[in-house]
């Protein structure tokens, strides 16, 4: 079957590809979605988690650490992750090819993320400049783009900003983070220099993944976090969707996943702007709050995951 899988690489089996074992559950990727797929089914016999990297980068607090030089954004995961990387997967024989081997089993989980590439030049050479202007190339980037934006502002940079004030969320919040960012002394301009590369599918995958309403691809086969078709990308959103999966896996049949984008915007003047909103998947529900608690609890969030290594715990409930 083809995801389109048809679009997947098709590499020959090489020569140490025996297949190595005989899996219950496979989930590929250890970032937001996968890990939390992981800590709810691990128990169970022959699950296995195979990720390209054994570190868990919690995204949000890199940029904070970037650009204002604060606290550690990554923790070293357990020996418990099969550091490989996927350079095949079909479908229908449920098979998944590594760089070191092969698999097989009966459930399998996408979660490999999405990449931006260059992101990390334009972060540190934004972060040099005096006069930084800053714009996302996909709307549904504004949110870091926006961040970036009043992260550099606070550093008393002449920062500008190109761009929406993320009107896809509704009304209520683009009036909100508008006023806020121009309060901020951040200039609304045309055109940016700095400008967020869009999230693209990583290699061996040629676009993001199409689900349905229960993030199933086909029977056992399901997708969680960016590397899903579903618009903008977050990591509350795939660590939910991730955990969504581990749901319907433990109760034996697939259950509906509801889409919201949950996120809390640090203004950088001590404040948080918490923002829900499920417009983007034809919700009607909006809710806009700014607070210094707010803020304060997106502190605690990142040092949270930190510390539990990626596993979103308790604020699941939230
Ligand atoms: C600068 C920035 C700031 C952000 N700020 C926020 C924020 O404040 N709040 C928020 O909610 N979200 C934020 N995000 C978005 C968030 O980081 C992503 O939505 C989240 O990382 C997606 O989680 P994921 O598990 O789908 O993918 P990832 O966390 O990217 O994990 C992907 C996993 O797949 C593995 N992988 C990839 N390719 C292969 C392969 N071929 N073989 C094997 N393994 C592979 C990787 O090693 C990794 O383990 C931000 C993103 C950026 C770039």
């Amino acid at each position: 079957m083809s995801l389109g899988l048809g679009k997947i690489k098709r590499s020959k089996p090489q020569a140490n590809s025996e297949t190595k074992s005989k899996n219950s559950m496979l989930i590929l990727g250890a970032g937001y979605a996968g890990l939390n797929v992981y800590y709810r089914i691990r128990r169970r016999v022959g699950v296995r988690i195979i990720a390209s990297s054994d570190m868990f980068v919690f995204e949000t607090a890199r940029l904070r650490s970037v650009i204002l030089n604060k606290q550690n954004y990554y923790v070293q995961l357990p020996s418990y992750i099969i550091k490989e990387t996927v350079t095949d997967l079909d479908i229908d024989s449920r098979q998944v090819i590594t760089n070191h081997g092969r698999y097989e089993a009966d459930i399998i989980v996408i979660a490999m993320g999405s990449i931006r590439s260059g992101l990390d030049k334009i972060l540190y050479s934004a972060t040099k400049s005096d006069r930084p202007s800053i714009a996302s190339e996909s709307r549904f980037d504004e949110y870091i783009a926006l961040q970036m934006a009043l992260y550099l502002n606070s550093k008393k940079k002449q920062v500008s900003y190109a761009g929406g004030f993320m009107d896809w969320l509704g009304e209520e919040v683009s009036k909100t983070v508008r006023s806020v960012v121009e309060e901020s002394g951040i200039k609304i301009v045309d055109k940016a220099d700095y400008i967020i590369p869009a999230p693209q599918p990583p290699a061996p995958l040629d676009s993001f993944i199409k689900v349905d309403e229960n993030l199933m691809i086909k029977d056992g086969v399901y997708a969680a976090g960016d590397i899903v078709d579903m618009g903008p990308k977050l990591g509350e959103m795939s660590m939910k969707m991730g955990i969504h999966v581990a749901n319907s896996i433990n109760v034996g049949r697939p259950l509906r996943f509801e889409p919201m984008f949950t996120y809390i915007m640090d203004t950088s003047s001590g404040k948080g702007i918490h923002i829900k909103s499920n417009l983007p998947w034809r919700g009607s529900y909006q809710s806009v709050k700014v607070s210094a608690l707010r803020l304060l609890f997106k502190r605690f969030i990142e040092r949270y995951y930190i510390y539990r290594k990626g596993n979103m715990g308790f604020l699941a409930l939230l």
